[in-house]
């Protein structure tokens, strides 16, 4: 395999900002935060701006490749908005939707390109030139571990894979989905700032836009996060009864276990014990029931983590059980579980 051949591109680097090419080029641009607030860099922040927007409203960031340089600068420029926000789940939200993207741009390109992304990270990946086995690439087993430890589907088990000589064989698409939880890290890296830098006033301006249209799009409940233990004694009515009538092995409606499964996902269930609370139905089926639960988590398709429907949903659907006085305060099961924890 030909690496010394295989260049970036401008194209590339707009495309991958997070390659060690890219951070070089932008270096020598020597371009300061004072100058962001210049109008001549507009364009810059506009970008910039609207890349963290696309990661609170789609969980993605499109690619606008017309005008490479601006792309390829909005990037440094949208972590820094991202960090000016102060809100994990912003920061958390645009490292997963940079992440998201590369995958999808990733996963069509040329085996010598993944190997190339794949050197920025130092991993030791090659192709596969054995014909009778059907995959692209060859990772080291360390790598591999060290990007699959939160991925929880099935397949990224070590014993579901295929392993020689310590490496792990991987498809064109398993290899750019591994490569973009490194880009994930990398993002959430450059996103830990321990002490922030003075912005100009039009940096702080377009931050606090920002954070005004997650708390809009996403809800401050979703946004704040849960206490990491679970306090089933906070479930709202709705919610207990529906655990209770699925512990005991009863029957739910479809929005009755969706509400329920959404619920525990978000306030931070591990999916396997969701799993396992459906495990008395009897017509249960492991890979159903995991397949809906991890789609719910986010760990499948759309890698969007779906929350439980409003109360007047709930209600409508005759979901709404015993509402009590809290009920009275509250539009959402998860806004309940918040104030009384
Ligand atoms: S009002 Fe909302 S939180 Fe309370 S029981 Fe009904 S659906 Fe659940």
């Amino acid at each position: 395999m030909q690496l010394a051949t295989t260049k970036f591109t401008k194209n590339d680097l707009a495309k991958y900002p997070f390659l060690k090419e890219t951070t070089e080029y932008v270096k020598k641009l020597d371009l300061k935060i004072e100058d962001l607030a210049n109008p001549e860099f507009a364009k810059i922040l506009e970008r910039a701006e609207e890349r963290v927007e696309e990661a609170i409203l789609y969980a993605l960031v499109s690619r606008k490749l017309r005008n490479e340089e601006i792309e390829t600068l909005s990037f440094p420029t949208a972590t820094m908005l991202a960090v000016a926000t102060e809100n994990s789940f912003i920061k958390k939200r645009y490292a997963l939707a940079e992440a998201k993207q590369a995958y999808n741009d990733m996963k069509l390109e040329p085996k010598e390109k993944i190997l190339v992304i794949a050197q920025n990270f130092k991993w030791k990946l090659t192709v596969n030139n054995d014909a009778e086995i059907p995959y692209k690439f060859k990772l080291q087993f360390t790598d591999y571990l060290r990007n699959t430890t939160h991925l929880r589907e099935k397949k990224w088990k070590l014993v579901n894979r295929l392993l020689s000589k310590g490496n792990v064989y991987l498809t064109r698409n398993e290899a750019a989905r591994l490569l973009s939880e490194e880009v994930r890290k990398h993002v959430e890296k450059r996103l830990e700032v321990k002490e922030l830098p003075k912005f100009p006033q039009k940096i702080m301006e377009t931050a606090e836009k920002i954070k005004k249209l997650s708390v809009e799009k996403i809800g401050k409940t979703e946004m704040e996060g849960f206490p990491k233990t679970i306090v089933q004694t906070a479930f709202p009515p709705c919610i207990n009864a529906l655990y209770q009538a699925v512990s005991s092995g009863h029957h739910l409606s479809h929005i009755g276990r969706f509400a329920l499964t959404s619920f525990l996902i978000n306030i931070g269930m591990p999916p396997e014990n969701v799993i396992e609370l459906f495990k008395s139905f009897s017509d249960y089926s492991e890979r159903m029931t995991r397949y809906q639960v991890e789609h719910i988590a986010g760990e499948r398709g759309s890698r969007t983590r779906y929350i439980p429907p409003k109360c007047d949903t709930l209600q409508t659907h005759g979901v709404c059980t015993n509402p009590d006085e809290l009920c009275q305060k509250v539009h959402h099961p998860l806004a309940y579980y918040r104030r009384k924890v």
